[in-house]
């Protein structure tokens, strides 16, 4: 996932211009702004619509090896349930922290540079979005999930239950000693 561009694309609503805080350590400026989510920010499951607003609250900083972005990103969220496949949709606000070196800086690999006197927040975004979202999201902590032999949502009727008639596929579990997943 890393891609190293040397050229700084400004049209991108997440490249930001760092010109105007110069060389100097100690400048600082504040930066407030919705930008529209770019595609594949987030998991399979959950993660931010194509498209849908971002607000972005930052603070971008001067400091001796190059200029240090900090603040929050405010996102919404579209998935579905891992139990009961439900759609979700939420709000999350994630903290971004990064530092961007100043060209000349010999980089590592996960390190960032300015290009160009631009900062490109693509990268600091999924990475601040993605490994925060869970891998299971649930509906509610307490989620219960469907029945496993009719497929009803039993947060619709948690008292939904089966006659002791057990379907012959589970039946054959059952003398097996098999349960059934749920
Ligand atoms: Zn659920
Ligand atoms: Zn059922």
């Amino acid at each position: 996932m890393t891609s190293v561009h040397r050229r700084a694309d400004r049209r991108s609503p997440l490249v930001l211009e760092v010109l105007e805080l110069g060389h100097g350590a100690g400048s600082m400026r504040e930066v407030s702004r919705t930008v529209p989510a770019p595609a594949d920010l987030g998991l399979e499951v959950i993660g931010v619509p194509e498209g849908s607003d971002i607000d972005l609250d930052l603070r971008l900083e001067a400091v001796v090896e190059g200029v240090l972005v900090s603040g929050t990103a405010a996102v919404q969220l579209h998935g579905a349930c891992a139990r009961c496949l439900r759609d979700i949709e939420g709000a999350e606000t994630f903290r971004l922290q990064e530092l961007f070196f100043y060209p000349g800086h010999e980089v590592e690999e996960d390190e960032r540079q300015i290009v160009e006197d631009t900062i490109d927040l693509d990268g600091v975004l999924r990475d601040a979005v993605v490994l925060e979202l869970p891998f299971t999201p649930l509906c509610r902590e307490d989620c219960l999930g469907l029945c496993p032999e009719c497929g009803f949502n039993l947060n619709d009727d948690p008292t939904h239950e089966h006659e002791a008639v057990i379907d012959a596929r589970w039946a054959t579990l059952a003398d097996l000693d098999v349960k059934p997943n749920n």
